[in-house]
Order: structure tokens, then C-alpha cells, then sequence
């Protein structure tokens, strides 16, 4: 065992975390160097280090003895800049999202339903890919892997538990794993209930999640392969994150989930106001994409269970669960 997460990065605070595999403590190395000479060795190491750096941690712990040190070393630093997100619209209504890392030019895609728009955008700002990310297995969300790992030489990332069923399956990661994507601590969500082995990728530094078709604005994906109990499971992990964080879905299905929702909810004004602001962007053929978790918490119905007025429209009683008031709405949006 190697090293511990700097206070800042422990997930402490959210409890469905405690799976997380990791660690036992090793003191902070001191970095007492003159600022300027400290950061260019930062980005040196950085960037001569980036493989080993995005490698999950638990991965690392059974490296052998003589790196160590440098793990022990590199894993307590951590970009202090902000992850950069483009959205690249694919096929129907999917998006995908470029991930990249200024100081050391790593990219990343996640969920490229198809090569293409994915190449188009790496080409246009003259960038490689080095990572691919899958939330699930579903066609338009692996659609690309395989000709951008054979284009780009870049690694898939995906759930260990779905390994079978995610194109060209790398680096394969479970519930809890934090994973670094230069220097970018990477919490791993299970998130079942779309499918069983649809995973979210949390951000915590840059306060960003990417819920593929767990969690859209204003609705949750159709439950494919889970039950309401785990999507409301699924759900509930992720409204513990903070208000901020921005949720990065993998579909622009936001108009006709506003309409939906207001359907059942038609006296929430917050919900109201943001129908409004939904129309105005896309009739301008705007994204609705990234929203925040507390926009969510207040609008989407599927976070808002116990909501007198969604369950007195939809006729759900007072002594349901909310599981089973999930079940019936979601039941409603799907005969929509
Ligand atoms: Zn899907």
C-alpha cells in the first residue's frame, strides 16, 4: 500500500463511497521548492507521468517495490486547473463529451456513439486521443470505441462488471475506484438501474459528473435492465453530490422531458421558469446541456419522489415508497 488521497480529494463526505478501494496513510511529501521551479517540475513530472498517473489506483498498489516512491510522490499531487469539456452532438440526439487536460495535452471522449464527430473535433484543435470513456454498453455510446482506439492508439475505460459487453475493454473499474486522468481525481459511480453495469464518472475538483442515461435533465434513463428500487439507488448516490456540480448527460432529450414533467408538476415554478429558459435555447438549437444537480433536485421529477403534488396527479398514495412511486412515474413518462 502506497499512499493516501489528500484531504481535499477524500470522499468522506459522501457516504455511498465507503466501497472505495484504496489506501492506507503516508504523510504528504513536503514540496517547499520556489514556486516557479516547483511548477515546472510539476508539469514535468506531469507529463512523463501521465500513463502511470491515470492508471487506477488500485492498480498501482501492486506495483512493484522500487516505484514506489514515485507513486507514493506523484499520487499526492493534482492539477489545480479545471478539466476542459467539449460537447460534440452525435447521430440523433447523443452526446458525446472531449475531455482534455492543459498541462499535459491528455484527451479523453466519453461515450463517442460514432468516430467521426469525435475525429472531426480532435483534428480541429490538433489533439490525440488518449483515453475513451463508457458510462454503458449500449451501441450509441460505444459506437466509436473501436475505430478510435485503432485510429488514436487510446485506452477504453469501462465497468469491470460489464467487461464482456464494452468494445475493446481496457482499464476496467468498479464502484468506488478513483481513477486519475492527468492529475483529475476520478470517482467511479455504479449506477444501475438503465443497465446493470452503467457506471458515472465524477470529477470532484472541477465539480463535474458524467451520468450517461442514469440521470438526463429532468428525467432518469428508461429501466432497461434494473428496478426502481436501483435506479432510485442509482439516483439518490448522486443527489448527495454537491449543488454545483454540473451533470453532463449522454442525450439532449431535455425539451420533451420539460413537458413531461410539467404534466405532472405543472404548479412547480422553478420547474415553469426552466421550461421557459429550455425553449429559448433550443430554438436556437442551443445544448440544455451541462444542468446542476441542485436545478435537478428542484425540477426533475424522478429526484423529487416524495413531491405531494407529482404523487397526487399521478394518483401515487401518501404510503407508497419511493421506489414504487419512481416505478409509477417512470411507467407514465414510458406510456408517454
Ligand atoms: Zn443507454
Amino acid at each position: 500500500m502506497f499512499s493516501k488521497l489528500p484531504p481535499s480529494l477524500m470522499m468522506s463526505s459522501i457516504p455511498c463511497y465507503s466501497r472505495a478501494r484504496t489506501t492506507t496513510a503516508t504523510p504528504t511529501p513536503s514540496l517547499s521548492m520556489g514556486s516557479s521551479r516547483f511548477n515546472w517540475f510539476r508539469k514535468g513530472l506531469i507529463f512523463c507521468f501521465k500513463s502511470l498517473f491515470s492508471t487506477p489506483y488500485k492498480a498501482l498498489t501492486s506495483t512493484t517495490s522500487h516505484s514506489l516512491g514515485a507513486c507514493r510522490f506523484l499520487c499526492n499531487i493534482s492539477s489545480n486547473t479545471s478539466i476542459q469539456i467539449e460537447l460534440v452532438p452525435c447521430l440523433e440526439d447523443n452526446y458525446a463529451y472531449l475531455l482534455y487536460d492543459d498541462d499535459t495535452g491528455t484527451v479523453g471522449v466519453v461515450d463517442p456513439s460514432e468516430a467521426l464527430p469525435i475525429k472531426n473535433a480532435l483534428a480541429k484543435r490538433n489533439m490525440n486521443l488518449t483515453y475513451i470513456l463508457n458510462t454503458h454498453h449500449h451501441y450509441d455510446h460505444t459506437g466509436g470505441n473501436l475505430e478510435l482506439k485503432e485510429a488514436f492508439g487510446a485506452k477504453v475505460i469501462g465497468a469491470g462488471s460489464d467487461k464482456k459487453r464494452i468494445p475493446g475493454i481496457d482499464i476496467k473499474l468498479y464502484d468506488g475506484d478513483r481513477w486519475m486522468f492527468a492529475g483529475h481525481e476520478v470517482v467511479v459511480m455504479a449506477t444501475p438501474g438503465h443497465t446493470k453495469g452503467h457506471i458515472s464518472y465524477y470529477f470532484p475538483k472541477s465539480k463535474v459528473i458524467f451520468t450517461g442515461d442514469t440521470l438526463f435533465s429532468l428525467s432518469c434513463g428508461k429501466l432497461f435492465e434494473g428496478s426502481p428500487e436501483q435506479m432510485l439507488c442509482s439516483l439518490g448516490k448522486i443527489a448527495t453530490l454537491p449543488g454545483d456540480t454540473k451533470i453532463y448527460c449522454g442525450h439532449e432529450y431535455t425539451e420533451s422531458n420539460a413537458k413531461f414533467a410539467l404534466s405532472i408538476d405543472p404548479e412547480n415554478e422553478q420547474l415553469r421558469e426552466y421550461a421557459k429558459l429550455i425553449k429559448q435555447l433550443r430554438r436556437k438549437n442551443l445544448p440544455t446541456v451541462p444542468t446542476t444537480l441542485k436545478r435537478e433536485k428542484l425540477c426533475n421529477p424522478f429526484l423529487r419522489t416524495s413531491s405531494t403534488a407529482i404523487r397526487n396527479t399521478l394518483n401515487i398514495p401518501e404510503t407508497a415508497s419511493d421506489s414504487e412511486a419512481l416505478g409509477i412515474i417512470r411507467q407514465a413518462k414510458d406510456r408517454g
